[in-house]
């Protein structure tokens, strides 16, 4: 294929490093289909419903819900055990993160959490989650 037969779509960065440039610029960004209004997540160049490639960069609620939590072991040396969670964003997609200002031992599936920007292991800027106790999210009470 020559280049002026290439898309639109194929040509400039992939969405993987839109939504890293976007992370790095300070802002969530999720997608969202033009063709049947479904959110994607992960970053696609189609979208994973119904295939079509009319995939716009939109501001997601930061609301979501614990899917899945596991709590890796990780010596203390190395900076001690942390979490990795499954969310179902509000939107629809799920994406993996990790909660902070919580035990490990007090997330719950089903709990209510909110995104916000965070710093990964190294140094690069992430997605993670804090309870969103404004929506039911604080298990410590109960
Ligand atoms: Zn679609």
């Amino acid at each position: 294929m020559t280049e002026p037969e290439r898309a639109a779509w194929t040509t400039g960065p992939g969405p993987e490093a839109v939504f890293a440039q976007r992370l790095a610029a300070g802002e969530f960004r999720i997608q969202r289909c033009a063709a049947c209004e479904r959110h994607v997540f992960y970053p696609r160049l189609a979208c994973s419903h119904c295939g079509s490639v009319e995939l716009a960069w939109v501001e997601p609620s930061g609301r979501g819900v614990v899917h899945a939590v596991s709590i890796v072991n990780r010596s203390a040396e190395k900076g001690g055990p942390y979490n990795v969670v499954l969310v179902d964003l509000a939107e629809g997609p799920r994406m993996m993160g990790r909660v902070d200002g919580v035990a490990n031992d007090a997330i719950r599936i089903g709990q209510a959490v909110k995104a916000r920007l965070g710093t990964g292991a190294a140094g690069e800027p992430c997605v993670v989650f804090d309870v969103d106790a404004a929506a039911g999210g604080a298990g410590s009470a109960r």
